[in-house]
């Protein structure tokens, strides 16, 4: 069965697209912990980030890096920080989270 995430890239769930090209897709998160809170996810399913390949890992991160350097001209903030928590959805995603202050205490 295709993950909610997977619904999302096919177009069957509506999102707010911040960037994709052919591998990977970034989106707002629908329950931002601040504004600009975005996921950035690989197209192909795969459950946990851990399970891409080195090569897909390494091509995700400069996605990110990409996404995360448009979100801080949107969003003005300090530094965008990542984190992989997947915890709610099986499908693998990073979170950027634009951080107003060093101290940011964000979960
Ligand atoms: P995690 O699996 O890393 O714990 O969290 C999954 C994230 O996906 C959560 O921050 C949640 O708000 C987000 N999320 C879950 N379902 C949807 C959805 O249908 N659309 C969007 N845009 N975000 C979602």
């Amino acid at each position: 069965m295709a993950t909610i995430f997977s619904k999302i890239v096919a177009g069957e769930i509506p999102s707010y697209k911040c960037a994709e090209n052919d591998r990977f897709y970034a989106f707002l998160d629908i329950n931002p912990l601040v504004k600009g809170h975005t996921l950035v996810i690989p197209k192909r399913e795969v459950d946990y980030i851990f399970d891409l390949s080195d090569e897909e890992i390494g091509a995700m991160q400069v996605f990110a890096k990409h996404v995360a350097e448009a979100i801080k001209k949107a969003f003005p903030c300090i530094k965008v920080g990542q984190a992989v928590l997947g915890l709610e959805v099986p499908h693998a995603h990073i979170h950027l989270i634009p951080m107003q202050n060093e101290k940011d205490m964000l979960f």
